[in-house]
């Protein structure tokens, strides 16, 4: 088994074996450009280590061996007493997992070979002790679990007795001092001597990094980056290039593009005289490379040429980690550069025009989330608002609104219309009803899958958690000296995480201004544009949308909605018209029930027409009446308490307690699972039938208008082939006498929702034109999970213990309910090949999802309006 690899063997598509950092050395050391030597010791070994406690028996030799052959490159021995090489040792994963595990500097340095750098440093002393307190700090840390803090309070003590204000006044003795001070500390924890055994050091740093691979920070971070836990990291041991040998050495980074805005041009930071760290840091201040221009012309000039050279090659934006050794420049990493939304769609559209990728690459090259998050409102930050702190954005948009502390306030000022943030240290279930009245919610605690994060998610509110600098009391909270009391107002970021103190104007996205069809002059438009142009060339998929209004209707239409796939019927009857409703179901006898529904059947008609309309010579899918009942009764509860108040009084309460009567009778435990679609229909006579009638006698109308309606009736909630025969033959009738003459065709079908009905699809299609997956309810009944209580209740728990990775109601479950929707497909076509099939849950505008339905090969997937661009985005990508 091959386990180490030099630099010259490998190539930048070995990432899962090699990890990025070490494919990408490679790729560059192919290229002949300056990377330092080094090897990359596999993923696989790191594997192989974590399975089983010890190295695999080959690697020691091959690391050895690989050693020579460096060595003998750089002309140096490992920590040679006189002249020694020294090694970093770094970890790379085949995912960016930025910061989360470690790296080793240094490595090769002890109390002899310190003598041996301070001369091929031209005698600088202070370099040679700095470099080696640097190995100490960062092996004990890493390598051996001695704590951080006390090798910075050691810095910090020494800083303090020279009066320093900046490590850099520290002089060499100072240093060789504070190197004794550390290996004091190492001791002290450890209960040994910092080895002084060069190989042993390398050793030790090595398999520390592939432990550092389930560090807990690595393994949250992996959790919600979705990253699979058993992938290892790869470790790459690279000769020292030093930044930090004077002035005219330093360390910087560059990007090819601007990875904010996408704009073309050249972007980065330097620092002189210092090693990749302090960087990260913030010890001193960067400066911007046109003054890398004016410092070093000639690396500045080779850096421009490498940056064009590697751009060229990946074909995408490049970020790139440089040191400068003497006027020597060095590439220590390369990788394509992470980016926000709208630079992914400028760049990508750019490399379009500029010949680099072509159009299929490009759409690969953005993605539904990104779009998604360029339909937000933005904050207008032109007046330079500022920040007063910042934490995680859990979930996207812009909210401005009077700080209060607990649920139970938020709720009572939302009432009275006032724009309120909920800050809550973290938040509980009790807090919902807070976060629901609020417009964003801002938290000191918890990261992405924190219960804040989750519910404010799902509700698509605003929300920035884990702010951990705010401090919060009873009514106020401090942070960064400042005092923010109930009452002021704050403007909170949740895609950047940023807030702000009072009110920051917010922008309209120019995206939806685009869809929408204002004319919107600028570049991201532009570019949007032309990617979503070649998604609806290339998408197979259908994309519908999820409306029961005309204006609903009308706005999807203008994002791309080629019909309407679920029209739910219930929400027509809720205002004014739930009475009619409520006496419908409680009607004794047949006369009040006919009357309700002559009453109702005029207002029915009137939505279709307007829906019709809307969508004139394309489907729309009207499913008959589906309320959960509790929905449409009076609460049995008050009910109750104004029954016994009134004969307390001794007042006439016949009325009353006669609907109270019928409402126990029809109380249910568990109203998702009980009377609901296709029962309600077979169980109170005419209301299906009055339904069908309005949709028909809609369609009769506008088709005598010379408008094209093309409704589908939709049974909810089938279960068995009977429940839909029987529907089917009532609806049959209607339609006959309806439309007959008028030209219109009428589609009946059923949604597939309940898991029992996708076990017998051959059945059920028999008698269905089309079927419609209704991934809430086959999620809720599939896993058994009450959709409307979960999120709130312990989903946040399953995510952070990572049972999964993101709720099943967000993103289709593919190996259990998705299961479903495949055998439903594969046997409804076994029947009726050219049975039409789509999804209307939620997860029809999920991106990941929408895939999913892809390659089941449904027809169509349909999601509510603001989803119609996305779903469309991530067809076209579906299908390349
Ligand atoms: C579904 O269950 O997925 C569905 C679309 O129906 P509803 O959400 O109205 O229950
Ligand atoms: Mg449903």
């Amino acid at each position: 088994e091959k386990y180490v690899y030099d630099f010259s063997e490998g190539h930048k598509d070995l990432k899962e074996l090699l990890g990025g950092k070490g494919a990408n050395l490679a790729e560059m050391t192919r290229l002949g450009l300056p990377v330092p030597a080094g090897f990359t010791v596999t993923t696989e070994a790191c594997r192989a280590y974590l399975a089983t406690g010890s190295a695999p028996d080959e690697l020691a030799g091959q690391i050895d061996s690989h050693l020579a052959a460096l060595e003998s490159t750089m002309g140096r021995h490992l920590g040679d007493p006189s002249d020694p090489l020294l090694v970093s040792v770094r970890s790379g994963a085949a995912f960016s997992m930025p910061g989360m595990m470690e790296t080793v500097l240094n490595v090769g340095l002890n109390d002899a070979s310190v003598a041996g750098l301070a001369a091929q440093a031209g005698g600088d002393e202070r370099f040679a002790w700095d470099s080696y307190r640097r190995l100490v700090q960062m092996f004990g840390k890493t390598v051996c679990d001695v704590p951080g803090d006390d090798f910075s309070d050691a810095l910090e003590e020494a800083k303090k007795t020279r009066g320093a204000t900046n490590d850099l006044q520290l002089d060499a003795a100072d240093l060789r001092a504070l190197t004794e001070r550390y290996k004091h500390i190492f001791a002290k924890h450890t209960g040994h001597e910092f080895p002084q055994e060069p190989q042993l050091q390398l050793r030790l740093a090595m398999e520390a990094v592939f432990r550092s691979w389930n560090a807990e920070r690595a393994v949250l971070y992996r959790r919600q980056e979705r990253i699979p836990a058993d992938l290892g990291t790869a470790v790459n041991v690279v000769a020292m290039v030093f930044g930090n040998l004077g002035p005219d050495s330093g360390t910087g980074v560059a990007f090819t593009r601007d990875p904010a805005t996408g704009a073309q041009g050249i972007y980065g930071d330097y620092l002189q005289n210092a090693q990749g760290e302090d960087v990260v840091a913030g010890i001193r201040n960067t400066v911007g490379l046109e003054e890398l221009k004016e410092l070093d012309h000639r690396s500045y000039d080779q850096l421009i040429e490498i940056m064009a050279l590697l751009e060229g090659h990946y074909r995408d934006l490049c970020d790139i980690e440089f040191t400068i050794e003497r006027g020597k420049l060095w590439m220590l990493q390369t990788r394509v550069g992470k980016r926000t939304a709208a630079a992914a769609f400028r760049i990508a559209a750019q490399l379009v025009t500029e010949g680099a990728i072509d159009l299929d690459e490009a759409l690969l090259r953005v993605n539904g989330a990104q779009l998604a998050q360029l339909m937000f409102p933005r904050f207008d930050l032109a007046g330079e608002p500022a920040v007063l702190t910042s934490g995680i954005g859990a979930s996207p948009g812009a909210a401005v609104g009077k700080v209060v502390f607990s649920a139970a306030r938020a709720t009572e000022l939302a009432a009275a219309g006032e724009d309120v943030i909920l800050v809550r240290r973290e938040t509980n279930p009790e807090d919902l009803a807070g976060m629901i009245a609020a417009k964003g919610i801002l938290t000191a605690r918890g990261g992405k899958t924190s219960h804040a994060a989750v519910v404010a998610r799902g509700m698509g509110r605003t929300c920035v958690c884990g702010a951990d600098a705010v401090e919060i009391s009873r009514d106020r909270f401090t942070v960064a000296g400042r005092t923010v009391a109930e009452g002021d107002v704050i403007s909170i970021d949740g895609t950047s995480g940023r807030v702000y103190l009072g009110p920051v104007p917010v922008r309209p996205s120019e995206v939806v201004q685009y869809f929408e069809g204002e004319p919107v002059d600028s570049t991201l438009v532009e570019a949007v544009h032309t990617l979503m142009d070649h998604a609806d060339e290339r998408r197979r998929l259908a994309v519908r949308t999820n409306a029961d209004t005309g204006a609903d209707a009308a706005r999807a239409r203008r994002f791309g909605a080629e019909g309407i796939g679920l029209c739910r019927t219930e929400h027509m009857f809720l205002g004014d018209r739930k009475e009619l409703v409520e006496r419908l179901i409680l009607a004794g006898a047949d006369g009040d029930r006919k009357a309700a529904l002559e009453a109702l059947l005029p207002l029915q008609r009137a939505d279709f027409v307007e829906l019709f309309r809307a969508m004139d010579g394309r489907p729309v899918t009207v499913r008959l009446i589906d309320p959960p009942l509790h929905e449409f009764l009076p609460s049995l509860e008050e009910l109750a308490v104004t029954v016994a108040v009134a004969r307390e009084r001794g007042e006439d309460h016949a009325e009353e307690a006669q609907l109270l009567d019928a409402v126990r009778r029809m109380h249910e435990q568990n109203p998702m699972l009980g009377l609901r679609g296709v029962r309600l229909g077979l169980v109170i006579p005419g209301l299906f039938a009055m339904q069908v009638r309005a949709i028909a006698q809609a369609a009769a109308q506008l088709a005598g208008e010379g408008l094209d309606p093309q409704p589908e009736i939709m049974v909810p909630l089938v279960g068995a082939v009977q429940e839909l025969e029987m529907v089917r033959q009532e609806c049959e009738h209607i339609v006959e006498e309806v439309i007959s003459g008028t030209g219109v065709r009428v589609l009946i079908g059923t949604m597939i929702e309940v898991p029992r009905a996708a076990l017998t699809a051959g059945q059920i299609a028999e008698a269905a034109d089309f079927f419609s997956f209704g991934t809430n309810d086959l999620t809720q009944m599939g896993w058994g999970f009450s959709r409307d209580d979960v999120e709130g209740a312990f989903f946040w728990r399953y995510l952070e213990l990572g049972i999964f990775g993101i709720s099943p109601f967000e993103s289709i479950d593919r190996e259990g309910v998705g299961r479903l929707i495949r055998i439903a497909t594969d046997e409804g076509r076994a029947v009726k090949p050219d049975l039409k099939i789509g999804v209307c849950g939620e997860h029809g505008g999920d991106p990941e999802s929408v895939h999913f339905f892809h390659d089941v090969g449904l027809d169509y997937v349909s999601c509510s309006p603001f989803r119609v661009p996305v779903a469309r985005l991530e067809a076209g990508r579906a299908a390349i």
